[in-house]
């Protein structure tokens, strides 16, 4: 089979969402880059019964040969995703309670925690409903991720984006993170948010380390 190892890589990481609580039943997707397409989670199918050969091929243009499995219905987002975002080899969906809980309240996560500079900006906004699976939500995705990584989307989940897996990956984490510590700050008090400038610092230095999780101190 083609692909075998990057099928592996793929299920692996797609076992570390279910298993790290990212994501609950059958919601959320996790895709990766392969050549010709991507590689894609199917629709409906839990993660911890998913074998290699359950993960479906799509290509360039859309097509899934004939045998597979059918591809999870936010297939659009992933596929758009890679052909307007060279940098991206990876992408993440999923439907976290806390990054769920802003997207419903259509309020974007802020720089509560300089931990959000992971995803190559200081905020990560709310993209406007639309219908699940539809082209439409998925180019408000497209335009909601401009100059960043991730983002939520209305009244539904969390996309993030990465060069590979293990940054994407670890990139959901985070973001979830930061939105849980968001809403307990919010449920005592009024947050401080972080300044553009020390951002800015921030960013420059997750940058510099390649998007390494800093040590926290
Ligand atoms: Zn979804």
């Amino acid at each position: 089979m083609s692909h075998a190892k990057q099928r592996r890589a793929l299920l692996k990481a797609a076992r570390g969402m279910s298993e790290g609580g990212l994501t609950q039943g059958t919601s959320g997707n996790i895709s990766l880059r392969v050549p010709g397409g991507m590689l894609i989670t199917p629709t409906g199918m839990p993660y911890g019964t998913l074998k290699a050969s359950d993960l479906v091929f799509m290509s360039d243009e859309g097509q899934v040969g004939p045998g597979q499995r059918r591809p999870s219905s936010e297939w659009r987002i992933h596929l758009d995703v890679y052909r307007k975002r060279p940098d991206v080899h990876a992408v993440v969906h999923a439907h976290p309670m806390f990054c769920t809980t802003f997207a419903i309240l259509r309020q974007p996560l802020r720089a509560v925690h300089y931990m959000i500079g992971v995803t190559g900006s200081a905020e990560v906004p709310c993209a406007p409903y639309a219908t699940y699976g539809t082209a439409d939500l998925s180019s408000e995705v497209l335009g909601t991720l401009k100059g960043r990584n991730a983002c939520l989307l209305a009244n539904h989940g969390l996309v993030v984006v990465g060069k590979c897996l293990d940054v994407a990956l670890k990139m959901a984490f985070e973001v979830e993170q930061v939105a849980e510590l968001q809403w307990r700050a919010q449920l005592v008090g009024k947050p401080h948010v972080l300044g553009r400038k020390e951002m800015a610092r921030v960013i420059a230095l997750f940058e510099t380390y390649g998007q390494q999780r800093p040590a926290r101190s």
